[in-house]
């Protein structure tokens, strides 16, 4: 693998975006059939556009990262073969068991997921980053990337710890990557549909929105991504009330509107000048 691929960059690309797209667009769908809020034709005009940004620097960034573990040689230290944890010869059991080797992936990535949203809201060098992402005023499937910045972020906090643990069995990283994928976008939609008693394990919108809440008194909650199974363990969890959908946003910051504001937010002066008078990081 050559450090200067153009051609597996672009794929990188156009496949991540395949999935933002159809996800989106479906959660977007539901926003409009039964929404909690409604929201502006230019927020997500602005989400599309900021995803394709994000998403083209995240194609770089995994590049590079792929390069540089094959150039150091980096192998597992655990493997953890699902292919003989779940066995069937029925083809129906064993699509059930792909789908929950899958889950139970999503799951474990998540626990790495959870201290690093944690430390995004505790490091105020990681702060200013994060905060582009909560910063966000309306909040949509679409209207809810993240600052250019989260891949390195990842790469450090997940995809590093992960490359030591290998999970054998063709369907797990497919069936796993497609379901993160999925909850990133429901997980922001501004749908009312949530997921009721499967709230225990998996996140949805509602849970979520807590977390992007404008209130001081939700502040500190619900990091889980994917699975809510780690704030429930590391007592975090905040269970909203059947009609509490919150404003969401940051009390001290507006939603960047324009590509450079939203790619400058951690480095804009103005903003934190005027946002540390009384405010600071965030828990
Ligand atoms: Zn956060
Ligand atoms: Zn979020």
């Amino acid at each position: 693998m050559h450090l200067f691929d153009v051609n597996q960059m672009a794929g990188f690309f156009v496949n991540s975006f395949k999935f933002v797209a159809i996800f989106a667009t479906v959660c977007v769908a539901l926003e409009l059939m039964f929404p909690a809020y409604r929201y502006s034709f230019a927020s997500y005009v602005r989400g599309v556009r900021n995803w394709i940004i994000r998403l083209g620097f995240a194609a770089v960034v995994w590049h590079v990262y792929a390069v540089a573990l094959e150039w150091l040689g980096v192998k597992p230290l655990l493997t953890v073969n699902f292919g003989t944890l779940f066995h069937s010869d029925n083809a129906i059991i064993s699509a059930g068991f792909g789908v929950l080797s899958g889950v139970l992936v999503a799951i474990a990535a998540d626990f790495f997921r959870y201290w690093m949203h944690r430390a995004q809201h505790a490091i105020p060098f990681l702060w200013r980053m994060h905060a582009t992402h909560h910063s966000i005023r309306e909040l949509t499937a679409w209207n809810c990337a993240h600052h250019l910045s989260e891949p390195l972020i990842y790469a450090f906090f997940v995809a590093m710890p992960l490359a030591l643990i290998r999970f054998e069995s063709g369907v797990v990283p497919t069936v796993a990557l497609t379901l993160i994928a999925f909850q990133v976008h429901l997980s922001h939609s501004s749908t009312r549909i949530h997921l009721g008693l499967l709230r225990y394990i998996v996140g949805d919108g509602k849970f979520h929105r807590i977390h992007h809440s404008i209130e001081a008194r939700h502040r500190g909650r619900n990091f889980g991504t994917f699975t809510t199974l780690w704030d429930t363990i590391f007592r975090t969890a905040y269970w909203p009330t059947k009609d509490e959908w919150p404003e969401v946003g940051l009390a001290s910051q507006s939603e960047p509107i324009t590509v450079r504001d939203y790619l400058m937010f951690p480095f804009d002066q103005s903003r934190w000048r005027k946002a540390t008078v009384g405010s600071g990081v965030r828990n």
